[in-house]
C-alpha cells in the first residue's frame, strides 16, 4: 500500500527533522519547495496561522500540504506568549532572547505552570481540511538545562519526564510526549483510519 503523501509547509529545519522522524514509514513527506511564497502569520490563532501556511503551499504545489503552528501558554502570564511565541522578544528575536525574556518575566514567580499547544492542519487541493491538536503540560524551569532541541526546550519541563527539560531528552523521548509528537500522532491516526 502506498503511503499518503504530504508537502511540508515548514521551512524550519529543526521542525522538519522532528516531523519527518515522527511520520517516518507512515507518511511520505516532501520538503517545502524553495520558491514557495512566504506567508505572513497574522491570523491571531494557531489554527488560523496553520490554515494560512497549508493553504499557501497547497496552492503553490497543487498537492495536499501539512502545516503546524505552536504556542507556549504560561498560566502566570495569562496565556502569553501564546500565538506570538516565536516573536516574544521582538520581530527578529533569537531563541536565546526569547528564553531570556521568559526567565525575566517569571523571576520570583512561584506558579510556573505552562503548556505547549500545536495545531496541525492538512489542506487538500479540493479545499477540504483536517485539523488535529496536541498539548504538552509542564512547568518553566528557573534556569536553562540541557543541550538538545530548539526554542524553549532548555526551559520546558514536561510532566512525566522525571523533572528533565526537553533539552535533556533524546529526540525520540521528546517526540513521545511533546505537543508536536502528540499532534502528529493524532494526524497519523486520522489519516490511516478507515
Ligand atoms: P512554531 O509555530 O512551530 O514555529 O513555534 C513557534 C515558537 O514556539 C518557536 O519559535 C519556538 O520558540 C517555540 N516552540 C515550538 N515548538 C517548540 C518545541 O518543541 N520546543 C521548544 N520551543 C518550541
Amino acid at each position: 500500500m502506498s503511503l499518503p503523501r504530504l508537502v511540508s509547509a515548514s521551512a524550519n529545519p529543526h521542525k522538519v527533522a522532528e516531523i519527518a522522524s515522527i511520520l517516518a514509514g507512515l507518511v511520505e513527506l516532501s520538503p517545502r519547495p524553495a520558491d514557495a511564497p512566504d506567508v505572513v502569520e497574522d491570523a491571531g490563532t494557531l489554527e488560523g496561522n496553520a490554515r494560512l501556511k497549508a493553504t499557501a503551499i497547497c496552492r503553490a504545489t497543487g498537492l495536499a500540504a501539512v502545516s503546524d503552528d505552536t504556542g507556549l501558554f504560561v498560566d502566570a502570564m495569562h496565556g502569553e506568549p501564546g500565538v506570538d511565541t516565536a516573536y516574544y522578544a521582538g520581530p527578529n528575536a533569537t531563541y536565546a532572547e526569547n528564553r531570556a525574556k521568559l526567565l525575566h518575566m517569571l523571576q520570583g514567580v512561584d506558579d510556573r505552570r505552562a503548556r505547549f499547544r500545536t495545531v496541525v492542519m492538512v489542506v487538500h487541493p479540493d479545499g477540504s481540511e483536517l485539523v488535529v491538536e496536541g498539548v504538552c503540560e509542564g512547568t518553566i524551569a528557573t534556569e536553562e538545562r540541557g543541550e538538545r532541541g530548539f526554542g524553549f526546550d532548555p526551559l520546558f519541563i514536561p510532566d512525566g519526564g522525571g523533572g528533565r527539560t526537553f533539552s535533556e531528552m533524546s529526540e525520540t523521548e521528546k517526540n513521545s510526549m511533546s505537543h508536536r509528537g502528540r499532534a502528529f500522532a493524532a494526524l497519523v491516526q486520522a489519516l490511516t483510519k478507515g
